[in-house]
C-alpha cells in the first residue's frame, strides 16, 4: 500500500515511513487531485476535500500526527503484516539499506555502536538508523500492534515529540 499524503501532514508522513510504508508528500487540492492509482490512498485532513467523492481519499478527523496515524490504521484495518519497520527513511521516504556494523562505527555515537547489532543507511540522505532509534516515539496503540511479536522496541523512553 502506498500513500500520497497532503503536504500539510508532514508528521503523519514521517510516522508512516517509520513503519516502512511508502508515504510521499504532495499538495492535494480539490481541483487538481492526482489520478487514482492501484493500491494508493490519498490522505488529508482538509475537510474541503470531502466533497471530492473519491473512494481512494481518506479525510482524517484527527489533528495530531500520532492520532492521525491511529486513525489511518483503524480506518484501513492495517495490521503488523503491513508494516516493515526499519525499511524506509523517515526523512526522505527512500528505502534503507543494511549497513555493515564495521561501517556504522564512524557514523553513530560510540555507546550506540557498542549496544546495537543492526544498522541501516539511507542512500539518499546518509542518515543511519538502528532499532532503538526507530521505534521510539510511536503512538501507544501502535506500540501495542508492534509489540505482539518481538519487533524491536525502544531502548529508552522517548517522547512522541522527538519525531
Ligand atoms: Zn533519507
Amino acid at each position: 500500500m502506498k500513500f500520497l499524503v497532503d503536504a500539510a501532514l508532514g508528521g503523519l508522513a514521517r510516522r508512516l515511513r517509520f513503519l516502512g510504508l511508502d508515504a510521499r508528500l504532495t499538495v492535494l487540492r480539490r481541483e487538481a487531485l492526482p489520478a487514482a492509482a492501484p493500491d494508493t490512498v490519498l490522505l488529508t485532513a482538509n475537510r474541503m476535500l470531502e466533497k471530492a467523492d473519491r473512494q481512494d481519499l481518506l479525510v482524517l478527523a484527527a489533528r495530531e500526527p500520532a492520532a492521525q496515524l491511529d486513525e489511518v490504521i483503524r480506518r484501513l484495518g492495517l495490521t503488523r503484516r503491513h508494516f516493515r519497520p526499519l525499511s524506509r527513511c523517515v526523512r526522505c521516504n527512500a528505502r534503507l539499506q543494511e549497513l555493515p556494523r564495521e561501517e556504522a562505527a564512524a557514523r553513530v555515537p560510540e555507546h550506540i555502536w557498542a549496544t546495537q547489532a543492526e544498522f541501516y543507511l539511507c542512500p539518499a540522505c546518509g542518515r543511519v538508523y538502528w532499532p532503538g532509534s526507530h521505534i521510539a516515539g510511536i503512538s501507544r496503540s501502535l506500540a501495542g500492534v508492534l509489540g505482539e511479536g518481538g519487533e524491536p522496541k525502544a531502548e529508552a523512553p522517548t517522547t512522541r515529540r522527538s519525531l
